[in-house]
């Protein structure tokens, strides 16, 4: 591969790279920077999200700038106020040697005025928001004659989020001889839709595979019912301790929520989207980066605006609208030659979203069990221990305080110290998960219904809570294994009913299963379970057992078998 000196760049722009620490073109930046140099083509540019396309189109654009005249002449239109921002930052550091050259960023929701007057001072290059360009392009306050090219970047970003309009309007502005650049990670239909509208015979340049994830990133599934989400969130969060990650919510408000929830919950996590203030945003935005902040909550549109290379986790708390947004989220883990984990958690009615996306990236996903609060208190001890083990210890600091210290704890044996030390940060820990029952895997449970098992070794339970109480499959069974203690009860049909439920199970547990729930309570009731009578041929001739059921039930027969 080149060095950027042999791509034809100038001095100035080679050592300002270098400077940067950038050592060799990236690949996009190696295919598309000699083109810029030398042909006006129109270009479509693929790549996945950090593979440095800001500087594959910024180094020669700067480097074709007239920067004898202060008129504007290239605009680089990106969807939100960070990365406009982040753009203009970039090509400023890459002109550090080139002082005549003015980059203006401009964007909604700050000063207009103060914008069109720096505009005004003479800029060359203009890096704007689609809505706030259009607004300056109608106030005339950005004289077009005078621009040559045109970079659409996150192109594919800009129409997800609904600035179609305000991108037509602006091409069809700016004079027909320009220059059209379109960035983009992936080419949705409408995308290809504006190329062919407003490009003209554009150069195709692709690299890596279109549409596939990192390579050194995976996925990780894991499914639970709708409801055990935020749960499933938070026993993910504590079984990687070092977690350094996003999670992407749907819309600003689930954002909110998820993040507010985790905060009370005491987690590390603070929420960006587009209702915060620019000014709320950049203190949770520099939190972020500065590592001071663990978990960022965010909408994907918010977080398009980070530049942070070393997340360990992308966690999708909902998977998004339109699918080929998980490539860019997916493609935020992984980076720098990192590896990289992007969660997905699921329920099992998106199973073929699931499939689809699994053909898009090209990837199988791995399909894993939310863990149990015994798994989770395991690796967070250890984790533990291998901090005290890996501990930097400051002797000259400590020395001071340590024979106070050795003296205080005199009495205690390595053994009885250990176990303090643990618990010390654990307890909490410990007691919320001892009382916490595990979420079950609804494939599996699913799997019970269906009666994997051999159904003529069933037996039929009455059970006295129903609808009435809330209760559900999933939780009836989560009961079966709570009460019992055993996990893999078989469990057949089950019929919950407005005042009561029939339930099958193994009938090696009968006796078991009348034990556990016989003494125990649930939402301030007090549990019968009976056997039943056997259903035999006709199927779901439940209505009418049901009757004499409660019935018997009514007149206070608790304790008999309802059974022949
Ligand atoms: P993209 O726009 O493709 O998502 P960026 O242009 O934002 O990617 O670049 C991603 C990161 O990689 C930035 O931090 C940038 O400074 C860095 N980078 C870009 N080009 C190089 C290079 N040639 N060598 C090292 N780092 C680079
Ligand atoms: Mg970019």
């Amino acid at each position: 591969m080149k060095k950027f000196d042999e791509l034809g760049l100038r001095n100035e722009l080679v050592k300002a790279v270098t400077d940067l620490g950038f050592e060799k073109p990236t690949p996009i930046q190696n295919k598309v920077i000699p083109h810029l140099l030398k042909e006006e083509r129109d270009i479509i540019a693929l790549a996945q999200t950090g593979t440095g396309k800001t500087a594959a189109y910024g180094l020669p654009l700067i480097q074709n700038i007239n920067l004898r005249s202060k008129k504007v002449q290239v605009l680089i239109v990106s969807p939100t106020r960070e990365l406009c921002v982040q753009i203009a930052k970039d090509l400023n550091s890459y002109s550090k040697y080139l002082l005549a050259l003015n980059v203006t960023p401009v964007y909604g929701g700050s000063s207009i005025d103060k914008q069109i007057q720096s505009i005004k001072k003479g800029s060359q290059i203009i890096s704007a928001t689609p809505g706030r360009l259009n607004d300056l392009i109608n106030r005339k306050a950005i004289d077009i004659s005078t621009v040559k090219t045109v970079v659409l970047d996150e192109a594919d970003e800009m129409l997800n989020m609904g600035f179609k309009e305000e991108l037509n309007s602006i091409l069809n502005k700016i004079p027909e001889e320009r220059q059209t650049l379109l960035f983009s990670a992936t080419m949705p239909d409408h995308l290809i839709h504006i190329a062919k509208k407003y490009m003209r015979k554009p150069l195709h340049i692709t690299v890596g595979k279109k549409n596939t994830g990192a390579e050194n990133v995976e996925h990780h599934v894991y499914f639970v019912h709708s409801r055990d989400r935020y749960i499933a969130l938070k026993r993910i969060m504590d079984y990687y301790p070092d977690i350094y990650g996003i999670v992407f919510c749907r819309t600003r408000r689930e954002t909110q929520e998820i993040a507010d929830k985790l905060l009370n919950d005491g987690y590390n996590a603070e929420a960006l989207h587009g209702d915060l203030s620019q000014f709320q945003r950049d203190i949770v935005m520099n939190k972020f980066r500065n590592m001071h902040l663990k978990v960022l909550v965010a909408t994907d549109v918010a977080a398009r605006g980070l530049d942070v290379n070393n997340l360990s986790h992308i966690i999708n708390y909902n998977l998004p609208e339109d699918l080929e947004v998980y490539t860019h989220r997916s493609g935020r883990t992984g980076r720098a030659g990192k590896s990289g984990i992007s969660i997905i958690i699921a329920n099992l009615k998106e199973k073929g979203k699931l499939k689809q996306l699994e053909k898009n990236i090209q990837k199988k996903f791995v399909k894993m069990k939310v863990p149990t609060g015994k798994e989770i208190c395991k690796k967070q001890i250890f984790n533990l221990v291998d901090k005290v083990e890996n501990v930097k210890v400051n002797y000259e600091d400590v020395e001071e305080f340590l024979p106070e210290i050795y003296g205080k704890l005199d009495w205690m044996d390595r053994e009885e110290l250990i176990k303090r030390f643990v618990s010390v940060e654990f307890n909490r820990f410990l007691e919320y998960y001892k009382n916490m029952p595990d979420l079950l895997d609804p494939e599996e449970v699913k799997n019970r219904f269906t009666g994997a098992n051999n159904p003529s070794s069933f037996t039929r339970f009455f059970l006295n809570i129903s609808k009435r109480e809330d209760l559900k499959p999933v939780r009836l069974i989560g009961l079966i294994n709570d009460l019992t203690g055993i996990r893999n009860i078989p469990v057949g049909e089950i019929d919950i009913q407005k005042n009561f439920t029939f339930f099958e199970a193994g009938s090696e547990f009968a006796g078991l299963l009348q034990k556990a729930f016989n003494n125990a309570g649930y939402k301030k009731r007090r549990l019968v379970l009976e056997v039943a009578e056997k259903q035999n041929g006709a199927k779901r001739s439940g209505r009418k057992t049901a009757k004499v059921n409660r019935k018997n039930f009514r007149n206070g027969k608790k304790k008999k078998s309802f059974a022949k």
